[in-house]
């Protein structure tokens, strides 16, 4: 059953957050393609649309997206191919055109449900939130945000804006599987490698989608010093099985091992190096 106790779009970010606090079933309300799809739902409704969240810019080297942008809205803004070419391909292939329309950034940030394409990508580019809470707006990271259990995080909080440190020696490669193009992707990589001529001098490696959110792997660390090669872009998706194997199954004990065997190392293995190369 669904029920609006009471809806609401204030002008300002603060006046949501003040409406948010009055009420225990308080609800935001950005795309509402979740929402729309909660089976039981009764709540106040708090639209953002008019709160201004809705803006892209670029500057001091960082790329700035409003929580209210969409993922059209950003496929669409020259300032979205600043963290690399993956980023447009983890963007372009987040559900279908109609989807795309209506997903905001801020939505699926506060979702961040297990398919949600960004996730992995957001990890390794090092990425933040701003973040408004009662006193006033705060910085977190992505990761710390993550690490902090996002639901419990945005208790008496909203999202502002996520802001992309751009790094010109930074690569980003981001890979998914899934049967087809459009098909629900039960697993993501990304990676970002700097390099100094051949040698690797930093590489971050995330995975999603098997675990209800993103984790860093941290075997990724062994290529720091060497060449990228496929055998060792291989290794580091051995050491990423040997991480999560314990952890994906006790969250999914439905997973099959050996399917997770053979495709875990093989999609961190081509978002490394079918990605950097
Ligand atoms: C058919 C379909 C396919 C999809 N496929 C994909 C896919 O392949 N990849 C992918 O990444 N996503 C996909 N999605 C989107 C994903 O499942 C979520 O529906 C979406 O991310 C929610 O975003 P929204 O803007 O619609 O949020 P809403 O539904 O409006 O809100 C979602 C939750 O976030 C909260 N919230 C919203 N904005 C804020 C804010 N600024 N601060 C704090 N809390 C906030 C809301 O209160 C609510 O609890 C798909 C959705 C559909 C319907």
């Amino acid at each position: 059953m669904r029920k609006i106790l009471d809806y609401h779009a204030p002008a300002a970010p603060i006046d949501a957050l003040r409406i948010s606090q009055s009420s225990t079933k308080a609800r935001f309300l950005a795309g509402g393609s979740y929402l729309s799809r909660e089976k039981t739902l009764e709540c106040t409704l708090i639209d953002l649309k008019n709160c201004g969240l809705a803006h892209i810019s670029e500057a001091n080297g960082n790329l700035r997206i409003g929580a209210m942008s969409t993922i059209t809205d950003l496929l669409l803004h020259p300032a979205s191919s600043g963290p690399g070419k993956a980023f447009l391909q983890a963007l372009s292939s987040t559900g279908h055109a109609i989807v795309r329309n209506q997903i905001t950034i801020g939505g699926s940030i506060a979702g961040m449900l297990p398919w949600f394409n960004l996730a992995a990508p957001l990890m390794v580019l090092d990425a933040s939130l701003l973040v408004l809470e009662s006193s006033g707006e705060t910085t977190i990271s992505f990761r710390s945000f993550v690490a902090n259990k996002p639901r419990e995080y945005l208790k008496n909080r909203l999202i502002l804006a996520l802001n992309i440190p751009l790094v010109s020696d930074r690569e980003l490669c981001f890979s998914r599987l899934s049967l087809t193009e459009v098909d629900f992707a039960p697993m993501f990589a990304a990676a970002s490698i700097s390099r100094e001529g051949e040698t690797v001098k930093a590489a971050y490696v995330a995975v999603s989608g098997c675990l209800p959110g993103p984790v860093m792997i941290s075997g990724a660390s062994e290529l720091i010093g060497k060449k990228l090669s496929r055998s060792e872009a291989e290794t580091v998706g051995q050491a990423a099985l040997h991480e999560l194997q314990g952890k994906i199954i006790s969250a999914n004990p439905n997973f099959p091992p050996a399917y997770l065997e053979e495709v875990l190392p093989v999609v961190v293995a081509d978002c490394l190096y079918g990605g950097a190369n």
